[in-house]
């Protein structure tokens, strides 16, 4: 989810910030068209003939810096991609209800059986701010139950010490209840504990760009 900013930015004032309006989309489809369909026809005719087999299923938040095929370098084909506010993952609930993000982990996990399940965090989350500090009044019809997910976060308590800043806290946290509730899933666990399936978390800092992986319960930045 993008960070709550003060309504639209004018287009000089912020470097390498462009206001997109539905003219630029079609012009940005031509280019695609003109420019990158010549050399990617027949990766895109071979998924269309053959179907999708990608190497990951990655659950990250919608916010628009963070795009898991740049941040992993992907193509088209290469990555299943599930996109929610904080890219949270829901604990297993099969209550009839129609649930989008366990909708795309069963598809990708049973169906098309990714051999990686991909939790990508970010810093400057917005979807982890309006948890911790309360959703803005626009967004309290759906983002803040939405968040009610990663709860458990906030009542296990306050930060651990020598940790300084709340919200790199709380957001290293959220990703740490995604990759618990995904074991929520009988068909992720059987998978996982036959070796079948690899769950890894990942954070990636816009300011940076550095990218770091969950290793032993902790982050650590990617060589
Ligand atoms: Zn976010």
């Amino acid at each position: 989810m993008v960070e709550r900013s003060p309504a639209r930015l004018p287009r000089p004032i912020v470097a390498g910030y462009i206001e997109i309006d539905m003219d630029q989309l079609i012009q940005g489809y031509r280019k695609f068209r003109q420019n990158v369909w010549p050399d990617e026809r027949a990766r895109y005719q071979a998924l269309a003939k053959m179907g999708q087999s990608p190497d990951a299923l990655v659950i990250s938040c919608s916010d628009s810096r963070v795009d898991p095929q740049s941040v992993f370098g992907a193509v088209p084909g290469q990555l299943f991609v599930v996109r929610n506010v904080a890219g949270l993952v829901p604990p297993y609930s099969p209550d009839g209800r129609p649930r989008g993000t366990s909708a795309a982990l069963e598809f990708g996990v049973r169906v098309l059986k990714v051999p990686k399940v991909v939790v990508l965090g970010h810093a400057q989350c917005g979807g982890v701010r309006a948890m911790v500090e309360g959703a803005p009044a626009e967004a309290r019809d759906f983002v803040e139950p939405w968040m009610k997910i990663a709860q458990p976060v906030l009542d296990r308590g306050r930060m651990q010490p020598g940790c300084t800043d709340p919200l790199t806290y709380y957001e290293m946290e959220v990703l740490r209840l995604s990759l618990a509730h995904l074991r929520t899933f009988p068909w992720i666990e059987d998978a996982v504990q036959a070796g079948r399936l690899e769950l890894c978390g990942f954070r990636f800092d816009i300011h940076t760009g550095i990218l770091e992986q969950m290793k032993d319960d902790r982050l650590v930045p990617v060589e």
